[in-house]
């Protein structure tokens, strides 16, 4: 199972932190894999919840908090199921939170194409090429690996969003249409923001 509840580490209490924004040389650096899974890695990942869903993002890369770890989380369910229960007047658990850790895309096929956001863009909404199916192989929170196959849908498309922020690559190097890109970023005043890929700046 890629699910994972919560583990409560019987430490601090878990922090929102700032979310780095489209521009920090941070998101384009490759992060490194986690070696340990120990208590920090679990309160990392706890804080990152915290984080997201503050921020109400449906996932999110440890580089995204200023931490250059192949760490990503996941709960594309939470937006929409907590927008049907507050409608509904129910107070049941919506949470359906998703952890991966040093996370590779091992089989890839097809293509699809379809509007995405990221936490470190704010208001910025473009359409974004993406695999149609992939396969991924991580570590769940105790470092046991496992694989991960996913298609065609909402968490399939966030699954390759996360794991670009992993690698330093952003959805700005996969725009579908760079005049639709470039039209989004400048109605967000981020169109002067200079933040070359990866690859460049590893030379
Ligand atoms: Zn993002």
């Amino acid at each position: 199972m890629v699910y994972m509840v919560l583990l409560d580490t019987g430490e601090k209490a878990m922090a929102r932190l700032e979310i780095v924004k489209y521009g920090d040389p941070i998101l384009r650096k490759v992060t490194s894999r986690v070696i340990k899974f120990d208590k920090s890695l679990k309160k990392l990942i706890e804080d990152m919840f915290e984080t997201m869903y503050a921020s109400e993002g449906i996932g999110l890369a440890a580089p995204q908090i200023g931490v250059s770890k192949r760490v990503l989380i996941l709960d594309v369910d939470y937006p929409s199921k907590r927008y049907e229960n507050e409608k509904a007047g129910k107070e049941e658990n919506i949470y359906n939170p998703m952890v991966l850790v040093n996370p590779v895309i091992i089989q890839s096929e097809g293509e699809m194409e379809s509007f995405e956001g990221c936490l470190s863009f704010p208001d910025v909404f473009f359409k974004v090429k993406r695999y149609q199916k992939i396969i991924v192989r991580y570590q769940d929170i105790l470092g046991k690996e496992r694989k991960f196959e996913s298609q065609g849908d909402l968490l399939c498309r966030c699954l390759q969003h996360e794991i670009d922020h992993l690698d330093g690559k952003l959805m700005v190097d996969k725009p579908v249409s760079e005049a639709e890109m470039i039209g989004s970023l400048k109605e967000a005043g981020l169109d002067q923001v200079t933040s070359p890929p990866a690859s460049a700046v590893l030379g």
